[in-house]
């Protein structure tokens, strides 16, 4: 891409990222603790850069130009190898605190249950994660085919392919995680009372249709009436990868607001854009 027509990057960074100061914090996929990554990258982009992480970039996709396109409250449940909330709440991204709302993958879904790459144990996450869900085909086809032990994606794939051709225990592997799913997804849709819940990241694409339509059913047994009425369950419609597309949205956002800063509005934008001049 020309030069002149790029407004900044967007860089998301999985797990724990302090926006503020560019650091990713944790990052338990790459055993990455406290690295100066907003720094790291200055040295070689030239560009106001956007850091985030996958949960806000793909809620943020989903907001703009996707399935949450004009709701006010949506939640946008990322399932990959890593597994979290992105949370729209009254129009806007939800942010917590410290920046790390949204980390469902990590809240308890069974009491004393299988080891989470946290540390803690029976995580959402543990479930129906890739990994969780190459657990939940092992307890079911311990010599199944489908399983390929150290390959997540060849799994997942295989698995998709299987429910199509009707193999029992494919179709039983996503019976079982979309109850675990299903179970998540209702506290979800308890807690924050959405219009929208959108199924985004590789394994909802891989797995699609047939476990969006196991896990409404799941949902339907777990939610309140209410709630559950005024909800709508999707696979997210980015044909694209969201990550990406969210990330390069928070670079559009940060340029926005630039030009806000420009006419003296100081808005806490963050990145190179805003550091003071050296
Ligand atoms: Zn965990």
């Amino acid at each position: 891409v020309e030069g002149a027509r790029v407004l900044g990057v967007g860089v998301s960074v999985p797990g724990q990222v302090d926006r503020a100061t560019g650091i990713a914090e944790y990052a338990p996929n790459w055993d990455w603790h406290d690295v100066p990554l907003l720094d790291l990258l200055t040295e070689h982009i030239a560009y106001p850069l956007y850091l985030d992480n996958p949960l806000r970039a793909s809620a943020v996709a989903e907001l703009w130009f996707g399935a949450a396109r004009g709701r006010g409250n949506a939640v946008i449940v990322n399932l990959g190898t890593g597994v979290g909330a992105g949370l729209v709440l009254g129009g806007g991204l939800h942010r917590g605190v410290s920046n790390s709302a949204g980390e469902w993958g990590h809240t308890t879904m069974v009491l004393d249950g299988r080891l989470c790459r946290c540390g803690n144990h029976g995580c959402v996450e543990a479930y129906v994660g890739a990994r969780g869900i190459m657990l939940n085909l092992r307890e079911i086809g311990p010599d199944s085919a489908l399983l390929h032990p150290e390959d997540q994606t060849a799994t997942i794939d295989a698995l998709a392919r299987g429910v199509v051709a009707g193999d029992p225990v494919a179709l039983r592997a996503v019976h079982e995680t979309a109850r675990y799913l299903g179970a998540g997804i209702a506290d979800l849709v308890n807690l924050f009372n959405p219009e929208i819940v959108v199924l985004s990241s590789w394994v909802a694409r891989t797995l699609g249709e047939p476990l969006l339509r196991e896990v409404r059913d799941a949902v339907t047994r777990h939610a309140l009436p209410r709630p559950l009425a005024a909800t709508q369950i999707v696979l997210s419609p980015i044909p694209t990868d969201s990550v990406c597309l969210g990330a390069a949205t928070f670079a559009l956002e940060g340029a926005l607001q630039a030009v806000g800063q420009k006419n003296g509005t100081r808005a806490a934008v963050r990145g190179r854009a805003t550091a003071p001049p050296s």
